[in-house]
């Protein structure tokens, strides 16, 4: 009997379609979308990602096993609004010729003058709420390179769309529950624009949109004033970036450390913000934690 209900279940799996299905190969630009990308794809997608966790995605040089990754991919993310400088020129060294996705599409843009031109910033996932929308475009874009799995990843898509959309509105309560002058906090670059729009927090930072640009001395001291004008009392450290330089106008202007935040990057697995969920999770907590 156990046998005959074994071979029953075998044969079911070899006839069943989702083992006819095939597995979709996608590379993603960084680590926060190719989590994204996993989170709806599930079993059926494979995705290498080109900047990996702890990585910075403004400044990449891609190598030759980064063009043989498109080369055989079937669909490739990018998160788009000018973060990924460098894909244009991968994309045709690599040879690829199929579809680019912008993540980002539907997003509405932020922009602002940096060193006398406009400038769009490119940190949109930093809101949950543009974030469940990167999952939507991944979803469609996975149902448009395998239509046989549709089924399996609208059910993926849309339940990670949902957790999304509660953890937006739980960042939101949290920050709301916080009073609105002690959320002012200062960190290495300027990668939380659509966080601060979404929630209510001001950030100031030495360096722009871009971690490839560089702060002028007088930049920083009129950071520094600032920072002491406005009494903003915690410094952030990131990632993917180099502390240097916050930490001298931290300790310039008598700001303390809260602590480090993901705002560009994953940390490796096992780290505290392994996925793009556990880094939002883990960014808004650092922060509110630090206002209280
Ligand atoms: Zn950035």
């Amino acid at each position: 009997m156990k046998r005959f209900t074994l071979l029953f279940a075998m044969a079911l799996i070899i006839v069943s379609p989702a083992a006819l299905a095939k597995t979709v190969d996608a590379v993603a630009s960084f680590s926060v979308l190719a989590d994204i990308v996993r989170q709806v794809g599930g079993d059926h997608v494979k995705v290498t990602e080109l900047v990996g966790t702890d990585g910075d995605p403004h400044a990449f040089e891609p190598a030759p096993k980064d063009s043989q990754s498109l080369a055989k991919a079937d669909v490739v993310f990018v998160s788009g609004l000018g973060l990924e400088g460098w894909i244009d020129r991968l994309v045709t060294a690599s040879g690829y010729r199929g579809k680019v996705v912008t993540a980002s599409t539907g997003v509405n843009p932020r922009q602002m003058e940096e060193d006398g031109k406009t400038v769009t910033d490119p940190h949109a996932w930093n809101s949950a709420r543009n974030g469940a929308l990167y999952a939507r475009n991944v979803m469609n874009a996975l149902i448009a390179a395998d239509p046989q799995d549709a089924d399996y990843f609208r059910q993926h898509g849309e339940a990670y769309i949902q957790k999304l959309e509660k953890l937006d509105a739980w960042a939101k309560a949290e920050f709301a529950a916080i009073p609105q002058a002690k959320r002012k906090v200062l960190t290495s670059h300027d990668a939380f624009g659509y966080f601060g729009a979404e929630y209510g927090v001001q950030f100031l930072s030495p360096v722009g949109f871009s971690t490839e640009a560089e702060a002028s001395a007088s930049d920083v001291a009129g950071l520094i004033d600032q920072i002491k004008q406005e009494h903003i009392a915690t410094y952030f450290i990131e990632n993917q970036t180099d502390p240097r330089l916050v930490k001298q106008i931290a300790s310039a202007s008598g700001a303390k450390p809260g602590g480090e935040l993901y705002p560009e990057a994953l940390s490796a697995a096992g780290g505290p913000a392994a996925t793009y969920e556990a880094a939002f999770r883990h960014n808004v907590t650092t922060l509110a934690g630090s206002m209280k």
